[in-house]
């Protein structure tokens, strides 16, 4: 952005406010007319436009049509990529931090592997253990792999307006269907037998509590025992709170459908019920896509303007 499209548009007249927080899109009738904004330093300020596009994202585009009083389905069919990491030691050093973080992927179907590997901080934070334990997994640190599940969830989860409800539970009412958390349970198990066929001497799944697979009970000898590893995960696992479980790629919130009973956007980006008011991000995705979206919304943004907001 910062390399690319921000200097583009300055370049043609566009004026950028860093800092500025939207607030409120006023609208009369079928026309967004003016969007209400607040400055770092605390002005406000009221931006009149011809055409209004949202993009702060998939639960800030939704907070700013709630916000705004456009309800219809706003908010519906939150999803993510939801993943859950399978850490492991091997015997001999690795230094898997002089290495790209994410190198590699494997695409099985109905979840992705991927590899990633995070600084100490980041790190520690996902590797199983407590206390004196969690210390003496983090000093072999340079003997460690680390790869995560990555799942597309359901879109079954709702952005809420801000306010107490916000404050007090986050701004997204969310929990893992069942048959997501059966999914991820078959990528743990897949991921452990991966790391193992490379010689791992332990797999550590992201569990709350710690349990350490040892290659001498899953993979004795070299020979994988796959049975033994898909029902170890089935005993740890029986509710998404018995996980670690991240998502950077929230999606969904203002999801497209050509039916205003079902969509806040219809197939041109545009607000249903609305002549000049736009939504362009992740928030548009009615499905979770299933893998990491920034291309596809790059390309959905480039689209949108071409076909559909300046057409
Ligand atoms: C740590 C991390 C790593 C990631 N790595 C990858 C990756 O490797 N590959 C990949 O494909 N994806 C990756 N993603 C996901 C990717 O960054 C997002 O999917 C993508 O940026 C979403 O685009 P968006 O336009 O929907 O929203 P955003 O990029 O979130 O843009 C929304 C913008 O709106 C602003 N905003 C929100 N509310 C308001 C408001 N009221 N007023 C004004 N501004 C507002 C926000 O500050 C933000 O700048 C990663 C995400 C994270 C967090």
């Amino acid at each position: 952005m910062l390399e690319t499209y921000l200097p583009q548009a300055t370049a043609r007249g566009a004026r950028l406010i860093p800092e500025c927080h939207a607030v409120q899109i006023v609208t009369q009738r079928d026309r967004a007319v003016s969007v209400r904004a607040e400055l770092a330093d605390g002005r406000a300020i009221e931006v009149r436009a011809g055409t209004v596009v949202v993009a702060c994202g998939t639960i800030g585009s939704s907070v700013l049509l709630l916000k705004s009083g456009i309800r219809r389905n706003v908010g519906s069919r939150f999803s993510c990529n939801v993943a859950t990491p399978v850490l492991a030691r091997f015997a001999q050093r690795l230094d898997a931090f002089e290495s790209l973080q994410m190198t590699a992927f494997v695409d099985a179907r109905d979840f992705l592997l991927e590899s990633t590997f995070n600084p100490p901080m980041t790190f520690a934070a996902i590797l199983p253990g407590w206390f004196e334990k969690h210390f003496d997994r983090m000093r072999a640190y340079d003997r460690f792999a680390s790869a995560g599940v990555v799942l597309g969830t359901a879109a079954n989860g709702q952005v809420k307006r801000c306010g107490l409800l916000r404050d007090l539970l986050g701004p997204v009412d969310f929990r893992l269907a069942p048959a997501d958390l059966e999914t991820l349970k078959r990528g743990i198990a897949l991921l452990a037998e991966l790391h193992f066929a490379a010689g791992a001497e332990a797999a550590f799944p992201g569990t709350f509590v710690d349990h350490e697979m040892s290659a001498a009970r899953f993979a004795p000898g070299g020979r994988i025992d796959r049975a033994a590893i898909e029902r170890h995960v089935a005993e740890i696992v029986h509710r998404p709170e018995d996980l670690t479980l991240n998502t950077a790629h929230p999606q969904g919130g203002n999801p497209m459908s050509d039916r205003p009973d079902l969509g806040v956007v219809d197939s041109a980006f545009r607000v249903h019920g609305f002549a000049n008011l736009f939504v362009c991000d992740a928030s548009v995705f009615p499905t979770s896509i299933g893998i990491n979206p920034q291309l596809t919304i790059m390309a959905l943004a480039d689209y949108a303007w071409r076909h559909c907001i300046a057409a």
